[in-house]
């Protein structure tokens, strides 16, 4: 019987949501799943865990060091006697740095990027895209498990199964020396208006066509207007005009939202990868030859900063 584990880290908002994610998509490959979680871990987040799936949860409560090193020793030495096949992480800073120590410790490889995994008789194929989202990988580990997977947000939805409470075991972080010497001396939580940009029904983006670091402003003005959240390409965040917490794309966030809004952005492959599967795109660019009009349900070929005032015109008038 197969026994999967989901690592899962504490945020402000609960545990992190592709962690839930995962737990999902682990509940169908049957056996046994628990959910290793790195965090305070109230009530509350305990029984989230469960009811997405989680029969068991290891948890680890971080000190005021840099938990990631001390969370991968103590996960080594739980994979060791446990003999999980499958450890599964999210795409954040977090999970890649736990994974990538635990791959090292160790020595298991890691199949990341991951936008589908399957578990069947043992065998665990990991999807991955590859060239912008135009050609699907497939790869299967050959060596033997625990196999390590990290998945990139947003490829599962997150849905409650109803689970019971988990039982839960605490495992204390063990000292790992210099590796676990940096100490969290601040942090700082971003504050939004508006909804989160993962989570968004609605997202307005904007790409080089706006021109200028004030040329944002009317993006904020359509979203503000539509209760949409607001993001960018890298390029507008590479020029210091937008912060890298709304860009979208291979090294940004992935996004599914009903509709996606494309202002001024050429559609580039690494764009693209994060925002293709929206429900509805709409792209407003002034060059008709422009490669986001090829992934766009509706195109409007003209100045942004012509068509944006007019729209958010006609919805003051509704
Ligand atoms: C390894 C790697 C990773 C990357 N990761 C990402 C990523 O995560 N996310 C990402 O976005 N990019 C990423 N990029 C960069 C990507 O290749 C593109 O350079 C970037 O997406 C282009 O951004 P853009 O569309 O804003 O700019 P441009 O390509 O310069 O396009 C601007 C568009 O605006 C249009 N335009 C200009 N003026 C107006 C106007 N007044 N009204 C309407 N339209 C107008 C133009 O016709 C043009 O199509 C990555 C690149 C690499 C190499």
């Amino acid at each position: 019987m197969a026994k999967t584990w989901v690592f899962v880290e504490e945020t402000e908002e609960g545990p992190a949501t592709v962690g839930l994610e995962l737990l999902t998509k682990a509940r169908g490959f049957g056996g046994e799943l628990a959910a290793v979680f790195l965090g305070n871990g109230s009530e509350e987040n305990l029984a989230a865990l469960g009811a997405h799936g989680a029969s068991k949860v290891f948890h680890m409560t971080p000190s005021d060091a840099l938990p990631t090193a001390a969370a991968a020793a103590a996960l080594a030495d739980l994979a060791g006697s446990h003999s999980p096949d499958l450890i599964l992480f999210g795409l954040t800073y977090t999970g890649r740095d736990v994974a990538g120590r635990l791959s090292a410790r160790i020595g298991k490889t890691i199949l990341s990027n991951a936008t589908d995994i399957a578990m069947e008789g043992g065998m665990v194929t990991v999807t991955n895209e590859i060239l912008g989202g135009m050609t699907l990988v497939d790869a299967i580990f050959e060596n033997d498990p625990p196999y390590l997977v990290i998945a990139r947000p947003k490829s599962f939805p997150a849905e409650p199964s109803g689970g019971g409470a988990p039982e839960i075991e605490t495992v204390s972080l063990p000292d790992v020396g210099h590796a676990g010497s940096a100490i969290v001396t601040a942090s700082h939580t971003e504050h939004l208006e508006g909804p989160k940009l993962e989570d968004a029904a609605i997202v307005v983006a904007a790409g080089r066509g706006i021109g200028t670091e004030e040329g944002f402003a009317v993006i904020e003005e359509l979203a503000s207007k539509l209760g949409a959240a607001t993001a960018a390409t890298r390029a507008i965040v590479d020029a210091g005009w937008v912060a890298y917490s709304k860009q979208v794309g291979q090294t940004g966030k992935t996004v599914k939202p009903d509709v996606y809004i494309a202002a001024g952005v050429s559609g580039a492959m690494q764009h693209l990868v994060g925002m293709k599967d929206s429900k509805v795109i709409i792209a407003i660019n002034k060059d008709e030859e422009a490669p986001i009009f090829g992934v766009s349900d509706l195109g409007v070929v003209g100045d942004l900063h012509k068509v944006l005032p007019k729209l958010i015109e006609a919805l003051g008038n509704r």
